[in-house]
Protein backbone atom coordinates (compact mmCIF):
# COMPACT_ATOMS: atom_id res chain seq x y z
CA UNK A 1 0.00 0.00 0.00
CA UNK A 2 1.05 3.57 -0.80
CA UNK A 3 1.63 4.74 3.15
CA UNK A 4 2.51 8.47 1.43
CA UNK A 5 1.05 10.84 2.17
CA UNK A 6 -0.04 14.08 -0.16
CA UNK A 7 2.25 16.10 1.53
CA UNK A 8 4.37 18.82 -0.30
CA UNK A 9 7.28 17.77 -1.15
CA UNK A 10 9.55 20.47 -1.19
CA UNK A 11 11.30 18.54 -3.95
CA UNK A 12 8.20 18.60 -5.88
CA UNK A 13 6.34 22.13 -5.27
CA UNK A 14 8.08 23.66 -8.48
CA UNK A 15 6.40 21.63 -10.54
CA UNK A 16 3.49 21.40 -8.32
CA UNK A 17 3.01 24.93 -8.01
CA UNK A 18 3.83 25.95 -11.61
CA UNK A 19 1.54 23.77 -13.70
CA UNK A 20 -1.15 22.70 -10.55
CA UNK A 21 -3.74 25.78 -8.73
CA UNK A 22 -4.21 25.94 -5.83
CA UNK A 23 -7.37 26.79 -3.65
CA UNK A 24 -5.74 29.29 -1.01
CA UNK A 25 -7.93 30.38 1.91
CA UNK A 26 -10.49 31.00 -0.36
CA UNK A 27 -12.87 30.04 2.32
CA UNK A 28 -14.23 34.20 2.56
CA UNK A 29 -16.29 32.51 -0.64
CA UNK A 30 -18.41 29.98 1.60
CA UNK A 31 -21.05 30.55 3.46
CA UNK A 32 -21.01 29.66 7.38
CA UNK A 33 -22.88 26.82 8.36
CA UNK A 34 -25.59 26.75 10.42
CA UNK A 35 -27.34 23.65 9.77
CA UNK A 36 -25.79 20.73 9.57
CA UNK A 37 -28.35 18.36 10.05
CA UNK A 38 -29.13 19.57 6.41
CA UNK A 39 -25.72 17.21 5.69
CA UNK A 40 -27.23 14.14 3.80
CA UNK A 41 -25.75 10.91 3.48
CA UNK A 42 -25.35 10.46 -0.37
CA UNK A 43 -22.88 8.70 -2.62
CA UNK A 44 -19.84 10.36 -1.37
CA UNK A 45 -20.40 8.87 1.50
CA UNK A 46 -19.09 6.03 0.51
CA UNK A 47 -15.62 4.95 1.61
CA UNK A 48 -13.37 4.30 -1.04
CA UNK A 49 -12.05 0.82 -0.65
CA UNK A 50 -7.95 2.14 -1.31
CA UNK A 51 -8.51 5.56 -0.03
CA UNK A 52 -5.89 5.91 2.61
CA UNK A 53 -7.77 8.77 4.59
CA UNK A 54 -11.26 6.88 4.72
CA UNK A 55 -8.69 4.51 6.32
CA UNK A 56 -7.75 6.85 8.74
CA UNK A 57 -11.28 8.01 8.82
CA UNK A 58 -12.75 4.24 10.00
CA UNK A 59 -9.38 3.43 12.49
CA UNK A 60 -8.23 1.04 9.76
CA UNK A 61 -5.14 3.09 9.30
CA UNK A 62 -3.93 5.06 13.01
CA UNK A 63 -3.55 8.68 12.74
CA UNK A 64 -2.62 11.36 15.46
CA UNK A 65 -6.20 13.04 15.84
CA UNK A 66 -6.37 16.60 16.87
CA UNK A 67 -9.86 16.61 17.12
CA UNK A 68 -12.99 14.90 15.31
CA UNK A 69 -16.71 15.50 14.64
CA UNK A 70 -19.75 13.85 12.60
CA UNK A 71 -18.07 16.01 9.05
CA UNK A 72 -14.43 16.29 9.56
CA UNK A 73 -11.34 14.93 11.31
CA UNK A 74 -7.77 16.86 12.09
CA UNK A 75 -4.68 14.99 12.52
CA UNK A 76 -0.75 15.35 11.83
CA UNK A 77 0.83 14.42 8.62
CA UNK A 78 3.22 11.63 8.53
CA UNK A 79 5.44 13.73 6.52
CA UNK A 80 5.22 17.04 8.41
CA UNK A 81 6.93 19.99 6.19
CA UNK A 82 7.64 21.82 9.68
CA UNK A 83 6.51 20.31 13.12
CA UNK A 84 2.73 21.28 13.71
CA UNK A 85 1.98 20.58 9.55
CA UNK A 86 -1.66 19.25 10.33
CA UNK A 87 -4.49 17.55 8.12
CA UNK A 88 -8.05 18.37 8.02
CA UNK A 89 -10.56 16.25 5.77
CA UNK A 90 -14.24 15.32 5.44
CA UNK A 91 -14.83 12.24 6.76
CA UNK A 92 -17.08 11.27 3.88
CA UNK A 93 -15.32 10.59 0.94
CA UNK A 94 -15.36 13.79 -1.40
CA UNK A 95 -12.80 14.04 -3.76
CA UNK A 96 -11.74 17.88 -3.70
CA UNK A 97 -12.82 21.33 -3.51
CA UNK A 98 -14.69 20.36 -7.03
CA UNK A 99 -17.53 17.75 -5.88
CA UNK A 100 -17.39 18.76 -2.01
CA UNK A 101 -20.80 19.89 -0.85
CA UNK A 102 -21.52 23.23 0.47
CA UNK A 103 -22.71 22.22 3.76
CA UNK A 104 -19.63 20.14 4.50
CA UNK A 105 -17.06 22.81 2.67
CA UNK A 106 -19.00 25.36 5.00
CA UNK A 107 -18.64 23.22 8.28
CA UNK A 108 -14.79 22.59 7.00
CA UNK A 109 -14.37 26.69 6.88
CA UNK A 110 -15.15 27.01 10.51
CA UNK A 111 -12.97 23.95 11.81
CA UNK A 112 -10.04 25.27 9.46
CA UNK A 113 -10.22 28.70 11.03
CA UNK A 114 -9.97 26.78 14.80
CA UNK A 115 -7.16 24.50 13.51
CA UNK A 116 -5.11 27.27 12.20
CA UNK A 117 -5.05 29.43 15.64
CA UNK A 118 -4.58 25.82 17.41
CA UNK A 119 -1.58 25.84 15.08
CA UNK A 120 -0.60 29.39 16.39
CA UNK A 121 -1.58 28.70 19.74
CA UNK A 122 1.49 25.99 19.86
CA UNK A 123 3.96 27.21 17.56
CA UNK A 124 3.38 31.38 16.87
CA UNK A 125 5.03 30.87 13.73
CA UNK A 126 5.71 33.89 11.14
CA UNK A 127 3.35 32.26 8.67
CA UNK A 128 0.73 29.81 8.73
CA UNK A 129 -0.39 28.40 5.43
CA UNK A 130 -3.65 26.85 4.44
CA UNK A 131 -3.78 24.75 1.17
CA UNK A 132 -5.74 22.49 -0.90
CA UNK A 133 -4.30 20.58 -3.75
CA UNK A 134 -7.07 20.07 -6.34
CA UNK A 135 -6.35 17.43 -8.99
CA UNK A 136 -3.32 15.46 -9.83
CA UNK A 137 -1.75 18.75 -11.82
CA UNK A 138 -1.78 20.43 -8.47
CA UNK A 139 -0.14 17.74 -7.06
CA UNK A 140 -2.86 15.63 -4.89
CA UNK A 141 -1.39 12.78 -4.31
CA UNK A 142 -4.41 11.05 -2.33
CA UNK A 143 -7.75 11.69 -3.58
CA UNK A 144 -9.68 12.70 -0.66
CA UNK A 145 -10.22 16.45 0.19
CA UNK A 146 -7.43 17.35 2.70
CA UNK A 147 -6.82 20.78 3.94
CA UNK A 148 -2.90 21.66 4.82
CA UNK A 149 -2.28 23.87 7.95
CA UNK A 150 1.56 23.88 7.35
CA UNK A 151 3.48 26.37 10.58
CA UNK A 152 6.34 28.25 8.24
CA UNK A 153 9.01 29.39 9.62
CA UNK A 154 12.32 31.09 8.28
CA UNK A 155 14.65 29.18 6.15
CA UNK A 156 12.67 26.08 6.02
CA UNK A 157 12.78 26.09 2.55
CA UNK A 158 9.40 25.44 1.78
CA UNK A 159 7.18 27.72 -0.36
CA UNK A 160 5.86 29.41 -3.46
CA UNK A 161 7.84 29.16 -6.71
CA UNK A 162 6.80 31.61 -9.27
CA UNK A 163 7.95 31.47 -13.16
CA UNK A 164 11.01 32.82 -14.16
CA UNK A 165 9.41 36.43 -15.57
CA UNK A 166 6.81 36.68 -13.30
CA UNK A 167 6.14 40.15 -12.56
CA UNK A 168 7.36 41.19 -15.26
CA UNK A 169 4.36 42.30 -16.90
CA UNK A 170 0.92 43.15 -15.68
CA UNK A 171 -1.70 41.74 -17.10
CA UNK A 172 -4.05 44.12 -19.64
CA UNK A 173 -7.37 45.44 -18.11
CA UNK A 174 -8.91 43.96 -21.06
CA UNK A 175 -7.67 40.51 -20.51
CA UNK A 176 -8.49 40.60 -16.83
CA UNK A 177 -12.38 41.99 -17.71
CA UNK A 178 -12.77 39.61 -20.19
CA UNK A 179 -11.15 36.73 -17.99
CA UNK A 180 -13.19 37.71 -15.04
CA UNK A 181 -16.30 38.34 -16.74
CA UNK A 182 -15.79 34.10 -17.94
CA UNK A 183 -15.99 33.27 -14.31
CA UNK A 184 -18.85 35.62 -13.48
CA UNK A 185 -20.54 34.24 -15.91
CA UNK A 186 -19.85 30.62 -15.99
CA UNK A 187 -22.78 28.19 -14.33
CA UNK A 188 -21.70 26.76 -11.31
CA UNK A 189 -25.02 25.44 -9.72
CA UNK A 190 -24.28 22.24 -7.89
ZN1 LIG B 1 -11.55 8.74 1.07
Amino acid sequence: MDMRNPIFDARNIRDMLTRGYYSLSLWHCLMPSNNLSKHKVNQKNMKKQDCTFCKIVSGEIPASVIFEDEVCMAFMDVFPVNEGHCLLIPKDHFENMLDVNPEVASHLAVRLRELTKRVHGVYAPTGIINAIANGSEAGQEIPHLHIHVIPRKAGDEFGFRFPEGYRDEMASREQLEETGKKLSNVNVRD
